[in-house]
């Protein structure tokens, strides 16, 4: 146990009025001291080659700092013009805007934060192919990569040396070199994609030269207080990824070469196992950083799926980590914090880990944001101005749109109603949070309930707001959402068809064979809950049985012998998934999220058609034709699952009356209902509101 080790924060535990006492406690690095054990992760947000990038990027950290992050670490920025695509644009570090670089991190350290420079070589990621240890394609990727020279990699390891100078001095307090997620250095390390066989490559000790010699360059060129972090992939999660033996040797090699702290990676890119989505148990895999914590002396930070103080705090009390690392939660939330050590967690903006405004946006070229604060890289476009007045505004509905508008337009100063037809808040996020792997969507309601009471919304819950209701009103804003979508084939009165609600809610028991129609995002819900087995996916264990994670440590990447769901428990539903169009089930769903929920609908046997018509529901079943044929699936239940369509019943009520209401959410747009839209367009019209 290291000296570092040793000065974990017992002796503050019995400070009572320290409410995270391990996670708040400040860590001595020698020579720099970090206020607390909180990182805010790696994350690239799109703002990096704007314009105005500098502002942008200051704007966007500020807020993280003031908000009481120890430290930060910055988007991946290209070790050299090619590393982050050679097609993309440049976005290495140049002499020329050290002045832009030194304005963000100013602004971190007057905050009181210290910031790293993320230093980052994707290699064979690259869509054009890239470069790479050895000519073998990635299973994600479009292109051959093109096999590095021996004097290819001596420059690449002066153009990371290079890259953390300029970051010195740029004022960043040190690099986190990127060696996880499978980019080039991870390449570099694992037998999956190193063949080579000369001093780069073979035996262990030589496929790791390249990340050592890139710390050790790092530290030749710059001065002792300088930190340099690397991000140790702890588990590849693919075949032919590193034992943990190797990942522990690594990690003490890493030691040697004089790191300053070790960052926990889990799973490449092209990995089939999610680490990240909402279905992830949090802080599943901080048990894997407690392999390399206890072998090495450097302090080890953990990651994934921390997204609360108080798992945070549970990770660094247990010993498998001395710092934690959060990037989405504090998208979710830049005062996470400062709201932890204020004894506000109830206050917090919890990530919900549904990937849909951050990963998601990344992975389609997209400006990041957070689908429960829109304010998440958009501080400076979105300034939250008081109200010249405190004029009246009636909110219509508690919705993921209507609570966003409610709780902003309260913030502003606007006195605020808020109508509900229903005995309590979230309307379509109620059914969301019941679908298993869903169950963080609860922490978005405890939000806005709290921010209801904080900012003093009246809130006339159970109450259907009628025209009269609304005419003393300065503002009306309708977000009275969706009703269901009927579908068109006759006997949809037969009693084996229910609603998407009647199934999610239980307020109709579903049978042992059913039919959904509708393959969206909601069918997907409904297939994951009727089929969900009574205790996989609940636990870390179950989770790992069921995506195959080994984590005894025996095998190469961490991947079990089979891929095999632990269903033995699962109900025994027969169930189809059915849609129109042709092609396969699925395929709109989300980019970073999509391919688990399709994975597991295979795992657990589902039968998925497409490409089919229907024709009626009788007392033999659901009737339909296939590929022309006529067809009958002889199921208990049919639960529709056809989309919505707007609810705006008071518009022509409100119209008689001379009123203009503002139209949001669902009731605005059905098609594209969303909460991501919905929380969204509330927040702009309520910042919007006169
Ligand atoms: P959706 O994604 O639009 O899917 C509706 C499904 O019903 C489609 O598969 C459609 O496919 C079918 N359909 C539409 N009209 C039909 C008709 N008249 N007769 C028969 N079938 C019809 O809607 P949703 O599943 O209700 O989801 C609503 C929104 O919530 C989506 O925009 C989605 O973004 C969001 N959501 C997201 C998630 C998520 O995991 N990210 C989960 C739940 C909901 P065919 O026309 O080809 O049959
Ligand atoms: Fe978390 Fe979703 Fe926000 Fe991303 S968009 S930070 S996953 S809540």
């Amino acid at each position: 146990m290291s000296i570092l080790h040793s000065l974990a924060p017992s002796a503050l535990s019995e400070e009572t009025a320290n409410p995270y006492p391990h996670l708040l406690a400040p860590l001595d690095l020698g020579g720099v001291t970090l206020r607390n054990r909180t990182v805010m992760g790696s994350m690239h947000t799109g703002l990096e080659t704007l314009p105005d990038r500098f502002e942008q990027l200051a704007a966007f950290y500020a807020a993280r700092a003031q908000g009481g992050v120890g430290l930060i670490v910055t988007g991946g920025v290209g070790v050299n013009a090619q590393a982050l695509g050679a097609a993309g644009p440049d976005e290495s570090l140049h002499a020329a805007d050290l002045d832009g670089h030194r304005l963000v991190t100013r602004t971190i350290h007057d905050a009181g934060a210290k910031v790293l420079l993320q230093a980052l070589h994707i290699g064979r990621y690259d869509h054009g192919g890239g470069v790479a240890p050895s000519a073998i394609r990635s299973p994600i990727g479009r292109a051959v990569p093109h096999e590095l020279s021996g004097a290819q990699i001596e420059a690449l390891i002066d153009d990371y040396a290079r890259c953390a100078t300029l970051a010195a001095q740029a004022g960043y307090d040190g690099v986190e070199v990127m060696g996880s997620e499978g980019y080039l250095i991870n390449q570099f390390i694992a037998p999956r994609t190193n063949r080579r066989n000369d001093a780069w490559g073979g035996s262990f000790e030589r496929r790791i030269r390249f990340a050592l010699e890139i710390v050790r360059r790092i530290r030749r060129a710059s001065d002792e207080h300088f930190m340099v972090m690397f991000r140790l992939s702890m588990l590849d999660l693919v075949e032919d990824g590193s034992t943990r033996q190797e990942v522990i040797a690594l990690a003490q090699a890493l030691e040697a070469a004089g790191v300053t702290l070790i960052n926990t990676g889990i799973g490449w890119h092209e990995a089939r196992v999610p680490t990240i989505a909402t279905c992830v148990p949090r802080g599943a895999f901080a048990g894997f950083t407690r392999h390399v914590r206890d072998a090495v002396s450097v302090p080890v930070v953990a990651a994934n799926r921390i997204n609360t103080p108080a798992v945070a705090e549970a990770i660094l009390a247990r010993g498998d980590a001395d710092l934690v690392s959060m990037a989405r939660p504090l998208l979710a939330d830049p005062d996470f914090v400062a709201k932890a050590t204020a004894h506000r967690a109830d206050e917090i903006n919890t990530c919900i880990a549904c990937n849909q405004a951050c990963l998601d946006h990344t992975f389609s070229a997209r400006r990041v944001s957070c689908l429960v604060n829109p304010f998440a890289a958009h501080e400076r476009d979105l300034p939250l101005a008081a109200a010249a007045r405190r004029a009246r505004v009636a909110v219509v509905g508690a919705g993921p749109a209507g609570l966003a508008c409610a709780v902003t337009a309260a913030r502003r100063g606007y006195a605020v109603t808020l109508f509900e037809a229903a005995p309590r808040i979230g309307g379509q996020f109620n059914l969301a949070c019941r679908i298993p792997g869903k169950e963080e969507f609860r922490e978005t309601l405890r939000y806005f309930q709290r921010q209801l009471e904080l900012t003093g919304v009246s809130v006339k819950l159970a109450r259907r707001a009628r025209a009269d209701d609304l005419e003393d009103f300065d503002h009306v804003v309708l977000a009275t959402g969706v009703v269901p979508r009927a579908p068109s084939f006759e006997g949809l009165d037969h009693p084996s068809v229910v609603s998407y609600a009647e199934a999610i809610t239980g307020a109709k028991a579903i049978g042992q064979r059913v039919a959904i129609v509708g393959a969206g995002g909601i069918g997907f819900d409904v297939a994951e809950l009727l089929t969900h087995p009574a205790t996989a996916g609940d636990t870390i264990t179950d989770y790992f049985a069921q995506w195959g994670v080994d984590a005894s440590g025996a095998t190469r990447g961490g991947l079990a012998a089979a891929h095999a769901a632990t269903c033995a428990d699962a109900p025994a539903r027969e169930v189809w998934l059915l849609q129109r169009k042709p092609g396969a089930a699925g395929a709109g769903l989300a980019v970073t999220t999509g391919w688990i929920r399709r994975s597991v609908v295979k795992q657990r046997g589902l039968h998925s058609m497409t490409g089919v018509e229907y024709v009626r529901v009788d007392d033999n079943g659901l009737h339909l034709r296939v590929d022309g044929k006529a067809r009958v699936l002889a199921v208990d239940h049919v639960v529709l699952c056809t989309g919505q369509e707007s609810r705006r019943d008071l518009l022509a009520p409100l119209a008689a009356r001379g009123i203009e209401p503002i139209v949001i959410g669902g009731a605005d747009v059905a098609a594209e209902i969303d909460a991501k839209r919905a929380i969204d367009q509330g927040t702009r019209v309520a910042l919007g509101l006169a």
